[in-house]
């Protein structure tokens, strides 16, 4: 046998047994995007490599150690996209959406690629449902999404996230903290590690970030940034405040997050989860006033966050939060003979056209693995057809979960199947059994 070829490293695979987490997150997002007056956008999966350089930034990590560049034919370079804002941005200005009206909200759930070495909740392509908003200075809007991912972690049922939250003020208040972060990093020069090192001479609040337990410690007496806002920078961070706290969403002051991207200002928070180890940052975000017209268009406020979908669902594994269950086979036919093989068949066409699930044997098993197969699919019901039900007309419906076998006719057999779906619809769901009630 010729040998096996393994996916790269740093990717994982979503098999059939394992989909439903996944459907089960992407339905959360894009249904709180949704409530929120989110609408979605798809963009490349690669990009002109400049539009990284621009907008992240030739300081960060993204930009220096992971990005993945592939050279085209001719001079292009273009690189897989690392995130999702600075595409988002390019594609709002190239189609000119910007222009229709402000705020514009929009969100994506896609696939991202980071050279980065591979461990628990770090990989090299994840997954990230993301949302941005552009065309509003207000707390209100820093607010709002703040809630939206809230929303999403509590409709993830996920218990003890915390939101970090901390401002990193405008340029004008950065050019003055810089100075003071340098002061201080300068007269710890011989501890810090050789990456801060460089930090420090071209943008010393990544030191802040570092993850070396030594400079950590180091950053934890360095000058804080909330001391150096500018009055229309802290007024906002108030105002942010005092909407959170009327929201009654809880969240802990951290002048250590200045986010891994480089365009940010002002808000920038994270939500962060105790029970995945060091990869706990499950979702990460803030205002980019900057970056509209970093990247050409006219100066536009704009915010937005990132969400991890792989550090979303390995939380969830760990909390033990229910994923909404995969849908399983109706009614399994199995068959016994070509006759009754043909008969399956169109009755399951039949049962489909009417919205059912409905399956039958494909490979030709007898009857006891047909069986076997059926319970082994989830089948919740299963009928059995041979030559004596083809010639009587009558057959058996039995309730995979009771054991329950019903009569009914061939020639009625939807109108049988339906009352006992419902049926059987209402015994397992106790909830909807009521809302009926409450109905009639
Ligand atoms: P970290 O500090 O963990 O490296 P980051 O600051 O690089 O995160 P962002 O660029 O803000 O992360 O990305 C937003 C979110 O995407 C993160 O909060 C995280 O949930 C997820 N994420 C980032 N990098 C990875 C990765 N390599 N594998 C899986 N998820 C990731
Ligand atoms: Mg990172």
């Amino acid at each position: 046998m010729a040998k096996l070829i393994q996916r790269p490293k740093g990717t994982q695979d979503v098999i059939p047994s394992t989909a439903y987490k996944w459907h089960t997150v992407e339905h959360i997002v894009s249904d709180a995007a949704a409530r929120f007056g989110f609408k979605e956008i798809r963009t490349p999966v690669f990009e002109d490599t400049g539009l990284y350089v621009r907008s992240v930034g030739d300081t960060s990590d993204v930009v220096t150690k992971e990005m993945y560049t592939v050279s085209s034919k001719g001079d292009a370079t273009f690189t897989l996209r690392p995130e999702g804002t600075a595409g988002a941005v390019r594609a709002m200005l190239e189609n000119g959406v910007m222009n229709e009206g402000f705020p514009q909200k929009i969100y994506y759930i896609m696939a991202c690629y980071r050279h980065e070495k591979p461990q628990a909740g770090r990989l090299r392509e994840f997954h990230q449902f993301g949302i941005e908003m552009f065309g509003t200075q207000s707390p209100y809007a820093d607010a709002e999404i703040i809630l939206l991912a809230k929303s999403v972690l509590d409709d993830c049922g996920l218990k003890n996230i915390e939101l970090n939250l901390n401002s990193i003020g405008c340029p004008e208040c950065r050019a003055k903290y810089h100075a003071a972060l340098k002061e201080y990093f300068a007269s710890k020069k011989d501890e810090l590690c050789d990456t801060c090192l460089e930090r420090l001479d071209k943008n010393p609040m990544r030191i802040l970030d570092c993850k070396s337990p030594i400079c950590s410690k180091i950053a934890e007496g360095a000058p804080k940034i909330l001391d150096y806002l500018c009055e229309d920078c802290a007024n906002h961070f108030e105002s942010l405040k005092k909407i959170l706290t009327s929201y009654g969403i809880e969240y802990k002051i951290n002048p250590k997050i200045v986010r891994g991207l480089d365009y940010y200002t002002r808000t920038v928070f994270e939500f962060v989860s105790t029970d995945i180890g060091a990869q706990g940052t499950v979702c990460g975000g803030g205002r980019y006033d900057g970056l509209v017209s970093e990247l050409g268009g006219q100066p536009t406020p704009a915010l937005g966050f990132g969400m991890g979908l792989e550090r979303l669902i390995l939380t969830m594994e760990k909390q033990g939060c229910d994923f909404i269950a995969p849908k399983t086979c109706d009614i399994y036919l199995v068959s016994m003979g070509a006759d009754a093989q043909a008969k399956c068949a169109a009755l399951a066409a039949s049962l489909r056209e009417e919205g059912y699930s409905a399956e039958f044997d494909l490979v030709g098993r007898g009857l006891k693995p047909q069986m076997r197969y059926a319970d082994k699919i989830g089948a919740k019901f299963v009928c059995v057809l041979g030559s004596s039900e083809l010639e009587t007309g009558n057959v058996k419906i039995k309730n995979m979960r009771t054991g329950e076998q019903t009569d009914a006719t061939l020639a009625k057999f939807n109108e049988s199947f339906e009352a006992l779906y419902i049926n059987e619809v209402l015994a397992i769901d106790n909830d909807l059994a009521g809302d009926i009630a409450s109905l009639l």
